[in-house]
């Protein structure tokens, strides 16, 4: 059984204790929890235990799963999967964030996909940092493109940068990243999110200046592959 309480204040306990050993506040790292693969019930449990961030990769099961959580009021949905750009207008339409911006072309579609909406919808753009092993995100060399133009998106709202480093990936990776991130902010205002970390690999980001970590198996168990 897993106990999803329990979970999320072990997480909440790593991060505090990460935040101490960099010096930093625990105010400052926000948790998301991932809940791809997972039921629609283990979501409104950690609600109910006052987790608020959700992070999904799956545009249909994520649009299912927010439609039957409607009722949950201030639950805020984060999409953090690889985009195909068919798929742009149901994201920005259901989604507060989305992580994964990688390229012109999907930005320009979520803005255009977000133009009836009240609020502008949260992006960071995903970097590939650890090489041409992975197959998202944008290079270190296109970035202040992607960055220029979605900062252009009058339905967009630049806030920062996500990153997977691999598992065999050096330190330097994070420390990268936090180079990268802490020069984009001083040209965007709004910059205010390294979107870094998972269930593994939590402390070196929060080492490296993440201010929020995409936590998965750590809180609803391991997945099926
Ligand atoms: C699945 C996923 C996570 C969570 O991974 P865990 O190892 O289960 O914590 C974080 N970020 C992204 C982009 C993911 O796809």
């Amino acid at each position: 059984m897993i106990n999803i309480k329990d979970n999320l204040a072990l997480i909440e306990q790593q991060i505090s204790q990460s935040c101490q050993q960099a010096n930093r506040t625990k105010e400052t790292v926000e948790l998301l929890a991932v809940s791809k693969t997972k039921p629609a019930a283990l979501i409104e449990q950690a609600y109910r235990c006052g987790q608020r961030a959700f992070g999904e990769s799956y545009v249909q099961e994520a649009v299912d799963k927010i439609a039957r959580l409607k009722h949950l009021a201030d639950i805020c949905w984060h999409f953090i999967g690889p985009i195909q750009s068919n798929k742009t207008r149901p994201i920005a339409e259901n989604f507060s964030w989305v992580h994964s911006v990688d390229r012109v072309k999907i930005a320009q579609r979520l803005n255009e996909g977000r133009s009836g909406q009240d609020t502008p919808l949260n992006v960071c753009l995903q970097v590939n940092i650890s090489g041409e092993a992975s197959k998202s995100g944008v290079t270190v060399a296109d970035l202040p493109q992607l960055a220029e133009a979605t900062a252009n998106c009058p339905y967009l709202r630049l806030r920062g940068l996500m990153a997977i480093p691999e598992k065999s990936a050096p330190l330097s990776s994070y420390s990268k990243m936090l180079e990268l991130f802490t020069r984009l902010q001083q040209q965007y205002p709004e910059f205010d999110t390294l979107s870094m970390g998972m269930s593994g690999d939590l402390q070196p980001a929060i080492a490296n200046g993440s201010t929020m970590v995409r936590i998965g198996s750590a809180i609803f168990g391991s997945r099926e592959q």
